[in-house]
């Protein structure tokens, strides 16, 4: 069978590979983008859809800035909805150390040009209707939102493929075909596929990706779970962190909330993790029925797990390898949604000028030169026996 030719071929349809095609494409370029499953199948389609600047990880702010603006007039650029609010994001405490650590959050927002407030328990109730009577305040962060992951997913999905662009699924890859420093051909399940450019955004599959190319890129697979009550009457309608969990109110009444700990994970190439509810699904009802208990009687309706990606240093990598030079590494170490609109933009940069405008300068695959090739095991993110 004649390979598939296109100038840029994309593994992942996922948001971070739906995002750059859709700028790529609307560039004009010609973009394929395959996927194992279906498009926004592995975390993409499953995560909290929480959107907004955070205090923890400096770097990512100029992305996630830049996403929140984008984000805004989304649904207009892409011409299908996503379900973006941007009521803002409230972080609240239930114990005095969490308290204290708002005091510290605020300071080091201030020094981050993020604005951030810090509200006491009455304004909470305000905001959160129903939240306990426990919590002591909350720290209100005015640029957040939520959108809803899966039509997040088809709205890129769609206008990509009305730009022209061709989207595989159920299209694996299972190698490259290497010559001359750089990926001639990337090899799927449908057969090959010539371009002149390949990126891979694998999510928890980039690690193993990139070691078919000889490169060792530190992305570890870590479990994820979250779950979704029926639907009931407008409560809020903004993003609620506190009690470990994160979570927001859908458009269509459902409460969807997730929360720790991440459980380390092993992924393989070609087949869907596993993805069955734990126990840590229980302790997840039991720490939202605790923070709202006006919604403790409300039932549990479905539950489910994702994959998130982690790099060792929670950053995001969007860098070319040296060799293969023409395969670029785009993964998101679990900030993927909420930036995923200035990923798009930053990646299609990248390729068209040599340069983005986003200051991804944190992301390059050189700060882990060093690393070993069982910083896993040393760090112990590993599947737990
Ligand atoms: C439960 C959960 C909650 C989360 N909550 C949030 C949140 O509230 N806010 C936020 O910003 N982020 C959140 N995240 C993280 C976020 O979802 C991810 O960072 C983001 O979705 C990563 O997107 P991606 O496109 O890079 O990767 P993915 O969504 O993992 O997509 C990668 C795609 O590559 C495909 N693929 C892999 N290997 C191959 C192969 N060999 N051949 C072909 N295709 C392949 C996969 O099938 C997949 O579709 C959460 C994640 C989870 C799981």
């Amino acid at each position: 069978m004649p390979p598939i030719t296109a100038d840029i071929a994309i593994i992942g349809a996922g948001v971070s590979g739906l995002a750059s095609a859709y700028y790529l494409a609307k560039a004009g370029l010609d973009v394929v983008v395959v996927d194992k499953g279906l498009a926004g199948g592995e975390a993409s389609g499953r995560n909290g859809g929480m959107i907004g600047e955070r205090t923890d990880d400096p770097p990512v702010i100029p992305i996630a800035v830049e996403s929140i603006n984008l984000w805004k007039t989304l649904e207009q650029e892409l011409g299908y909805p996503t379900e973006f609010t941007h009521q803002g994001r409230i972080q609240v405490a239930v114990t005095e150390e969490e308290m204290n650590d708002l005091f510290t959050e605020r300071d080091v927002a201030s020094r981050q040009g993020i604005t951030m407030e810090l509200i006491d328990p009455e304004h909470v109730q305000d905001l959160i209707p129903g939240i306990s009577p426990r919590v002591l305040g909350g720290a209100f962060f005015p640029n957040g939102g939520h959108a809803n992951p899966q039509r997040s997913v088809q709205a890129f999905a769609w206008a990509f493929q009305d730009l022209g662009g061709r989207l595989y699924q159920n299209t694996a890859v299972t190698g490259f075909k290497l010559g001359n420093g750089r990926v001639a051909a990337v090899e799927t399940t449908a057969g090959d596929i010539a371009a002149d450019m390949v990126i891979s955004a694998a999510g928890p599959q980039t690690a193993i990706l990139a070691e078919m190319v000889g490169v060792h890129v530190p992305v570890a697979p870590a479990r994820v779970e979250i779950l979704a009550t029926a639907p009931i009457e407008p409560l809020f309608d903004i993003a609620l962190v506190g009690n470990g969990l994160y979570g927001r109110q859908a458009v269509r009444g459902n409460l969807l909330f997730g929360g720790g700990p991440h459980e380390w994970a092993d992924v393989d190439l070609t087949s869907d993790p596993n993805k069955t509810n734990t126990p840590l699904i229980i302790n997840i009802g039991r720490r939202l029925a605790e923070i709202l208990p006006a919604v403790a009687d409300v039932p549990m309706l479905r539950t489910w797990a994702g994959i998130v990606e982690q790099a060792p240093d929670y950053i995001p990598i969007i860098d070319f390898l040296p060799d293969p030079s023409n395969y670029l590494v785009v993964t998101a170490s679990a900030h993927g949604f909420g930036i995923c609109p200035a990923t798009g933009k930053a990646v299609s940069e990248l390729i068209l000028n040599g340069e983005s405008s986003i200051d991804i300068s944190a992301f390059t695959l050189s700060r882990f030169s060093d690393i070993k090739s069982d910083w896993r095991q040393q760090r112990g993110w590993v599947p737990a026996a």
